[in-house]
């Protein structure tokens, strides 16, 4: 008797498939389980909804107890569709232990890149006092708690390091090194610093979120609506774009142009807290992937966003894939036609005509329905 039997789902190539779960592992995927299945539960999708792999947002703030930028996991999580969170250094040494215990109890599965910051992000500018960045404060909170901590954070923007330029990115750069390589989230906004300077420092595999800002330091030169030569540069060279949404963070016509020349994301992230949440322009992860369809990227390109690279990205060894022995996370969704305004963060508005919608998120085996507010 296995726990779950997820039958007559489809794939977003119209094929049939069907998946077991059990203590929390996929057992199974076939396009029909064969025998007489014995299930403590079966749900039975009578061919409706399209079944992934669950998916990931890696960035999210849902740490409750911070003033700042923070919600609850499963609002940005199950009730969202998305089966993994992993909260973008909201929380530092002094906070990502109670973070954790925390954590443990939502739904979603919750893991944390560490800021490099001692405080987290408790004011805007947690980098303007280095004093704050202690490397064997960091390599404690990676060791003690390996299971939690997936990467590292730093916020490299002129609000958050005040005047302290890129010593900050040098000194997660050498925490990363102290730590076998962990993955590096860098966060890029206004200037100082140049966002040139920024690119030269990461190495590939690092990950540079908010990529489609639409800021004059962002990767597109806005008067000549021309993506930066030392952007494709970096991008050549490995370093990894992440959507980050988030309130001020994407720009349709930065992304746009980036595709246009093959600067496609590796990831496809949120960046929500409550406020963006609630009054948008973020809503929630299925709203970005809206806002990639409708730029012309195919399902079959933005799973993989979600799914796949994000737990490669995080050495997420367990997640990502529809296969056996994986976790067993699904996100059972719909493509809907129907007419759906769409805004990015400098408010420019576009229509489209098909939408993802999730219904479903499974998280090790358990099902829960989704609950998602009209937008
Ligand atoms: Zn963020």
């Amino acid at each position: 008797m296995v726990d779950l039997y997820v039958k007559n789902g489809k794939t977003i190539t119209g094929q049939s498939i069907e998946v077991l779960i059990d203590q929390g592992k996929i057992i199974d995927v076939a396009t029909k389980i064969p025998g007489n299945v014995e299930a403590k539960k079966v749900f039975d999708l009578h061919s409706k909804y399209y079944v992934s792999s669950g998916w990931i947002d890696d960035h999210v703030h849902c740490y409750e107890k911070l003033s700042l930028y923070y919600d609850k996991p499963d609002l940005d999580g199950v009730d969202a569709g998305v089966t993994t969170v992993i909260d973008a250094g909201s929380t530092g040494y002094d906070n990502l232990p109670d973070f954790y215990k925390l954590s443990k109890n939502a739904r979603t599965n919750v893991y944390a890149m560490c800021n490099i910051s001692k405080t987290g992000i408790i004011a805007q500018d947690e980098l303007g006092d280095m004093t704050r960045i202690k490397d064997d404060l960091v390599t404690k909170m990676i060791e003690e708690y390996s299971e939690f901590v997936v990467g590292i954070k730093a916020r490299i923007s002129k609000s958050v390091v005040s005047g302290n330029g890129v010593h900050p990115l040098e000194r997660a750069k050498a925490i990363q090194k102290l730590n076998h390589d962990l993955p590096l989230m860098v966060h890029i906004g206004s200037n100082p610093p140049e966002l040139s300077e920024i690119m030269s420092l990461m190495s590939p595999g690092d990950i540079m979120t908010h990529c489609y800002n639409g800021k004059q330091n962002g990767i597109m030169n806005l008067d000549l609506h021309r993506i930066k030569d030392f952007a494709i540069e970096g991008y050549n060279r490995g370093i990894i774009f992440d959507v980050g949404h988030g309130t001020d963070s994407f720009n349709f016509e930065v992304a746009q142009e980036a595709r246009s020349i093959g600067l496609t994301p590796k990831s496809i992230s949120s960046d929500l807290y409550h406020h963006n949440r609630e009054n948008g322009p973020v809503y929630n992860l299925a709203t970005c992937l809206d806002k990639m369809l409708y730029l012309g990227y195919t399902l079959p390109d933005i799973l993989p966003m979600i799914t796949t690279n994000p737990a490669e990205n995080f050495n997420l060894k367990n997640k990502g894939q529809l296969k056996s022995g994986f976790d067993g996370d699904l996100t059972i969704f719909d493509v809907e036609s129907k007419s759906k305004v769409l805004i990015d963060s400098n408010g420019n508005e576009k229509t489209t005509d098909m939408s993802i919608v999730p219904h479903f998120a499974v998280v090790a085996g358990e099902v829960y329905e989704t609950n998602l507010e009209e937008f």
